[in-house]
């Protein structure tokens, strides 16, 4: 194995998820939903199927239907023009948009700041582009993460190539909020560095908040390349439908990259992706409510077992500090809890360099059906 990746293991979703099966657990791990995404939205996949459309190798940069509706999804929800032929890429998941965008744009010895914790292919692609990240903590207060913002600057050197940054937030399901993003895209602007942002969960935001695009601030749109994803969007995470969204110069660069990691991906699905970005808004609405409805039950449950909760405002994610259960060390807790109650959790010190800060964190994922949860929730009060 390549010296790079060796520190990296298997990837924590696929040893938790295999835990739950082979355990009968209920799988609140790796963040999947157990409902498949709007029936027109299949159906538009199986028409592609049928006539032909994307079985053979779509065009690289995606095929011009899905490029065009990303554009037009960009416009209508946030005013950003793309131009479909020369700003957006059509990528293999999120995850390929992501290790295609640090390939491209890290050279070996740049350094990359992340909020921490971060999702895990981010540590291993900067690893494999040879450059190095430089964590900052997002740190618990009043009930939500937040980001510190004397440590994000005093993160950035002269070697500081790109800010690395996810809202809404996996694993902590904090949204970054005005402030902290006007900042970050101020210390962007000021020390001239490149921006890649992941916004996969850009549509579940929660209590009325609403999703803002790093791309949107000012001086932002020419450096900041944006990832998303149809997986959590629409509940097709098996599809791996993804883009970017950038400047001429910079697509150009992470397509160069992404070429010789799938060249292209998805061909039918591609097709139904760009019908499933003009559904209505009423779908995004009733999407989030729904995923809202589920946040809180598991939220409560969780609270009545005895953790303590921290506020989800967007993800499918909710993050708890075990200590109240006289717990400290997430690991070991995940490890016990299929047998001590039957459910998969992730221990969020996985997504650390700083493990310590992460230690008593656990990560729950309520993308699941309603009596799914209300059983995970009874057999969790055993807990208490
Ligand atoms: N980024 C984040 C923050 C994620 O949580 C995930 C997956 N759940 C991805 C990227 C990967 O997305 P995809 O499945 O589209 O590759
Ligand atoms: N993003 C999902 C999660 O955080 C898992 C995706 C994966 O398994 N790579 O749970």
């Amino acid at each position: 194995l390549n010296r790079s990746l060796a520190e990296f293991g298997t990837t924590i979703f696929a040893e938790m998820s295999a835990l739950a099966l082979r355990t009968g657990s209920i799988n609140l791990g790796q963040g999947f939903p157990d409902t498949d995404g709007p029936e027109e939205v299949r159906e538009a996949a199986v028409r592609a199927l049928r006539d032909g459309r994307g079985n053979q190798y779509p065009p690289g940069p995606g095929v011009p239907e899905l490029r065009t509706a990303v554009a037009a999804h960009q416009q209508r929800l946030y005013g950003l023009t793309y131009d479909p032929d020369t700003e957006v890429l059509v990528t293999a998941g999120a995850t390929e948009a992501i290790a295609a965008s640090l390939l491209a744009l890290l050279e070996p010895g740049d350094e990359v700041v992340a909020l921490e914790p971060y999702y895990d292919s981010y540590a291993a692609c900067i690893a494999m582009a040879g450059a190095r990240r430089v964590p900052v903590t997002l740190r618990p207060a009043e009930g939500r993460f937040r980001l510190d913002l004397d440590e994000l600057r005093a993160a950035v050197t002269d070697r500081t190539r790109l800010l690395l940054i996810n809202t809404p937030h996996n694993p902590t399901g904090t949204v970054l909020t005005r402030e902290e993003l006007a900042a970050v895209a101020e210390l962007a602007v000021e020390r001239d560095l490149l921006v890649v942002t992941d916004e996969v969960y850009e549509h579940l935001v929660f209590d009325g908040a609403e999703h803002l695009p790093l791309a949107t601030f000012p001086g932002m749109r020419e450096r900041t390349v944006t990832i998303g994803s149809a997986g959590k969007t629409y509940s097709f995470t098996g599809w791996k439908v993804g883009w970017v969204t950038a400047a001429p110069g910079l697509v150009t660069a992470v397509r160069s990259a992404k070429q010789f990691l799938t060249y292209v991906a998805s061909g039918p699905f591609q097709y139904a992706v760009a019908e499933a970005l003009a559904l209505p808004g009423s779908y995004f609405a009733d999407f989030r409510a729904d995923m809202q409805a589920k946040r809180d039950l598991l939220a409560s449950g969780l609270r009545d077992a005895g953790f303590e909760v921290f506020t989800s405002a967007g993800t499918y994610f909710i993050t708890t500090d075990i200590r109240p259960l006289g717990e400290s060390d997430g690991f070991a807790f995940c490890r016990a809890l299929p047998e001590r109650a039957g459910v998969v959790a992730i221990p969020n010190a996985v997504f650390y360099d700083h493990r310590d800060a992460g230690a008593p964190f656990v990560r729950f994922a309520f993308c699941k059906r309603t009596e799914v949860l209300e059983e995970a929730v009874q057999r969790l009060k055993t807990l208490a």
